[in-house]
């Protein structure tokens, strides 16, 4: 049998790459990762976990004012980005340090270098050239800004988690996850913000009437400019000029493109080799992962399926169970539950109704708009809105979508009934938790008329 001088060479240290290492390692594999930049990769560095932390203190901002209707009074409130920003680098900077002992702890080599591929079973790294059995690609994505005149002056969210300052005004641009979270996020913290996105609706992709009642609520606290462009962007001293496609001009500190993001896989040697890309550059696997290089695997965003952490978790799991276990565990795509952190939040599970009728069923939907008992007294002109897309058929939920404060915390919940095939039935003999908002999903009762 060949020697090789690792069972399992890792490329990239982000959630795939680290929880691939992790399991391998403890199924008695010899791993080794490479990792050029940070451990942790997006979502624990420029991602996730700091954009969760800026979104608690953007909610501060709502709960305050909110509290005053509830007898609170205050003096003097004022909101410091030096601190806040010290302190989110000071947690990522811990789970750094987590992230890199779990590879340690665990005996993995980990190189803090750039790996290249050489051949089916060779990595130079560190200008030496070691082998392994199996490599796999889990080097993640990259944000992209599309090229139009000055397109230059615009940062990515890679740069908006290290600014020194914020800007009095900021124009973003995009109506995907990272579009609306930051102008929500940018929007409390004191920015006057804009929001401009090519669609008719935010976030293309979701339930349309979700699409609708989410521009409507997030429109109510920014400038949100739908169906226009940014055109071109003139720096002028240290003021943004930007020209929108409707003809509008907007002046700005800083314009942050949410644009999308693209797999990460240029200058890693995938020339030496005969792993295959999509038009995207994503990297082409079967259902076990695998490229069309036998001995190369890849998971995580730069594969492009699902570009979600949680996803990501566990393709890089099910690869080291089923190269090194008897075990070999399935990966499924369906009901994947996704949160985006606007405010309000919004999540879902499932299909949206559009999907459903695509694929074939006959549903019923189920809606109801509501306003949170809270804002009786805070005053906050916001409601909530939940959808449920049930197959006719089976009675089984086939989609379920809110929009309301802590939708995340909510609907993980529910993607557990809904993988278990609850049905309409099911929900509807649940009693409800009064009072909440929760307690809508089990009392709505009437159909909508089609
Ligand atoms: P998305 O794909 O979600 O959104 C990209 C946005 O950019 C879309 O609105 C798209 O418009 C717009 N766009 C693309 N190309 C152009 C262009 N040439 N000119 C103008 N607009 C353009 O990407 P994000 O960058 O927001 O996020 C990347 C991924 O990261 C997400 O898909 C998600 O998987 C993940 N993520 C998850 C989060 C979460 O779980 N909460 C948070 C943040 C990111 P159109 O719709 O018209 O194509």
């Amino acid at each position: 049998m060949e020697d090789f001088d690792y069972d399992l060479f890792v490329i990239g240290a982000g959630s795939g790459g680290v929880r691939a290492c992790r399991i391998a390692a403890s199924l008695g594999a010899k791993v080794a990762v490479a990792e050029e930049r940070y451990f942790g990769g997006t979502c624990v560095n420029v991602g996730c976990v700091p954009k969760k932390l800026f979104s608690y203190a953007a909610h501060y901002h709502d709960d305050l004012q909110d509290s005053m209707g509830f007898g609170w009074q205050f003096d003097n409130l004022r909101f410091d980005w030096a601190k806040l920003k010290e302190n989110k680098d000071t947690e990522i900077s811990r789970l750094n340090g987590i992230y890199k002992s779990i590879l340690d702890n665990n005996g993995v080599t980990v190189f803090e270098a750039r790996a290249r591929i050489k051949g089916p079973h060779e990595i130079l790294i560190e200008n030496k050239l070691v082998t392994a059995k199996y490599i796999l690609i889990a080097v993640g994505g990259w944000p992209w800004i599309p090229e139009f005149p000055g397109s230059e002056h615009a940062i990515s969210s890679n740069e908006i988690f290290s600014l020194q300052q914020l800007p009095d005004e900021i124009v973003i641009m995009g109506g995907g996850y990272i579009a609306v979270e930051f102008a929500s996020i940018f929007s409390r913290l004191g920015c006057k913000t804009t929001l401009v996105y090519r669609g008719e609706q935010l976030l293309r992709g979701f339930d349309h009437d979700i699409r609708h009642f989410i521009s409507t609520e997030i429109g109510k606290s920014l400038n949100l400019k739908l169906e226009t462009d940014i055109k071109e962007i003139t720096k002028q001293s240290n003021q943004l000029r930007v020209s929108l496609n409707s003809g509008e001009e907007l002046g700005c500190g800083m314009v942050l493109s949410a644009t999308g993001r693209r797999p990460l896989t240029s200058d890693l040697g995938l020339d030496t080799v005969a792993v295959e890309t999509t038009e995207s550059g994503a990297i082409r696997v079967n259902d076990d992962f695998q490229t069309a290089e036998p001995s190369i695997y890849a998971v995580g965003d730069v594969i492009d399926r699902v570009a979600l952490t949680p996803v990501a978790l566990a393709e890089g799991q099910i690869v080291a169970r089923s190269l090194f276990s008897a075990v070999k565990p399935d990966m499924s795509y369906q009901n994947i539950a996704t949160a985006v952190f606007c405010h309000p939040n919004l999540a879902t599970v499932g299909l949206t109704e559009t999907e459903a009728e695509t694929q074939g069923y006959d549903v019923d939907i189920y809606t109801a708009t509501v306003k949170l008992l809270k804002h009786t007294l805070s005053g906050r002109d916001e409601a909530s809105m939940i959808k449920l897309v049930v197959d006719r058929v089976s009675d089984r939920v086939i989609g379920l979508h809110l929009v309301s404060p802590d939708a995340g915390e909510l609907v993980q919940g529910f993607a557990v009934a809904m993988n278990s095939g609850a049905t309409k039935a099911d929900f509807d003999r649940t009693i409800g938790i009064h009072p909440t908002l929760a307690e809508e999903f089990v009392t709505m009762r009437t159909k909508r008329e089609s």
